[in-house]
């Protein structure tokens, strides 16, 4: 009897964990291989800017599945592999260990990298990037005591939670950001002066419309950072975070619909037959918002590996989750659900300098976006009016004695 091809899942995250637990867990009882270019089993990284880096949290936490699951759900982990070729015609996969995987079905859940900073110096000891548990293990041994000069370039998500951590743990800290305030791209102003004030508050030198020139060192070891405006900010520590590229090359390469990631449909089919792709790597289409949609959030990768598993079983598949996205800051806690665009209206309900509040983004009166700071449990209903496309008025959304169940109808 010929052996069964296996489905065979390329990325060893989160994305690519939860594919393997559903295809299980729907009674799928042919071969799976999962393989992952990283030394660990899949782990999941939101700890590794916020608990793990205060130090505050056991590695074991990290972890999707205890190290046990993958031999008693017969998941063959291949650990520390990276296929590095893809032949969708015919249905091989090739590992840097020189083997060819021949696969039914192949799910490309590869995530993405940290993006680069392109300047000079940015290759000298003591310059750091944060994706994997281990650059983790670097920086907390880096940060825990205190005293060291940081210079964190970058004032999105890793780069405010690294700063942070780095003050929690009595460093000084400059945040060196392009734009005129945190999170400029996804908040817009009006909300990004919050995450600016949180910071400042907390003793961050933050610097906004400055850009980065140069990383500066002696003897191979960063100095200092130039900036625009600054001959040379004093740094014992530089942390880089300036977003993340897709890893997409291997897709790229098998000639694949490859556009800002892995085009797939709401099915999460790419434009090879029989190869899937889930997480931080799919450009995948979505219903709601009628356009292919990048997430790189980790409630995406926890949902699309499971919606990919099944859309792989042959199951009706579409994928249609209100992107979701969380961070933890000093004592700051927020939610955001929606996708908000550059010119949409903020409404507020409750005032942001209480730090308990509701930011709603919306276009044509109707909601695009919420983002919900140290009130909790208003998920539900906040996607709920988004999927609605209700026209709101602003004077109900602000109004906190107004139920969102109510306005979502
Ligand atoms: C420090 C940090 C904090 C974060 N905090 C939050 C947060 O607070 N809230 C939130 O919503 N999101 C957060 N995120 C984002 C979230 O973690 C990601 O969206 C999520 O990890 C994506 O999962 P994934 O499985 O798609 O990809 P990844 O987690 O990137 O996993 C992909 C895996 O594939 C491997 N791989 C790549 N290419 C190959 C290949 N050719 N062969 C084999 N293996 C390969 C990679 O090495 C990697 O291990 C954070 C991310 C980081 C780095």
């Amino acid at each position: 009897m010929p052996t069964q091809a296996p489905f065979v899942i390329v990325g060893a995250g989160l994305a690519g964990a939860k594919a393997a637990e559903t295809l299980r867990e729907e009674g799928f009882d042919g071969p799976v291989v999962l393989v992952g270019a990283e030394p660990e089993r899949p782990y999941e990284r939101p700890p590794l800017s916020k608990q793990y880096l205060l130090g505050r949290a056991d590695r074991d936490n990290a972890f999707v599945h205890d190290a046990g699951w993958y031999a008693e759900h017969d998941v063959e982990l291949r650990t520390g592999v990276r296929a590095t070729r893809l032949d969708p015609a015919a249905h091989r996969l090739t590992l840097d260990t020189g083997e060819e995987l021949s696969y039914a079905r192949v799910l490309l859940a590869t995530g993405a990298s940290a993006r680069r900073l392109p300047v000079p110096g940015a290759d000298l000891d003591g310059v750091r990037y944060l994706r994997t548990l281990a650059d983790a293990d670097r920086l907390v041994t880096d940060l825990t005591g205190g005293g060291r000069r940081v210079v964190v370039v970058g004032a999105g998500w890793i780069g405010l939670e690294v700063a942070a951590a780095a003050r929690s743990h009595g460093n000084t800290v400059t945040v060196v950001e392009p734009q005129p305030t945190p999170l400029h791209a996804v908040l817009g102003a009006e909300m990004g002066r919050v995450f600016a004030r949180l910071h400042r508050d907390h003793g961050v030198e933050l610097l906004t419309d400055t850009v980065v020139r140069e990383i500066r060192g002696s003897g191979g070891r960063v100095t200092s950072v130039v900036t625009d405006g600054h001959a040379g900010l004093p740094a014992d520590l530089v942390v880089i975070g300036v977003g993340v590229v897709p890893d997409s090359q291997v897709a790229a390469a098998a000639g694949l619909e490859v556009d800002n990631g892995v085009v797939v449909d709401e099915a999460l089919r790419s434009s090879a037959p029989d190869v899937y792709a889930a997480g931080d790597v799919a450009s995948a289409f979505h219903p709601h918002h009628g356009r292919h949609v990048r997430v790189e959030h980790w409630a995406n990768a926890l949902n699309q590996g499971p919606a990919a598993a099944r859309s792989m079983l042959g199951q009706e598949v579409a994928y249609d989750r209100v992107p979701y996205f969380f961070t933890d800051q000093y004592e700051l806690g927020m939610e955001y659900s929606g996708l908000a665009g550059p010119g949409d209206t903020v409404v507020c309900r409750g005032d942001p300098d209480d730090g308990a509040f509701i930011a709603f983004w919306t276009a044509d009166g109707r909601v695009t976006a919420g983002m919900n700071v140290n009130v909790w449990d208003v998920t539900a209903p906040i996607q709920q009016l988004i999927r609605s496309r209700r026209q709101v008025q602003p004077a109900r959304l602000a109004d906190p004695d107004t139920p969102l169940e109510l306005l979502a109808g």
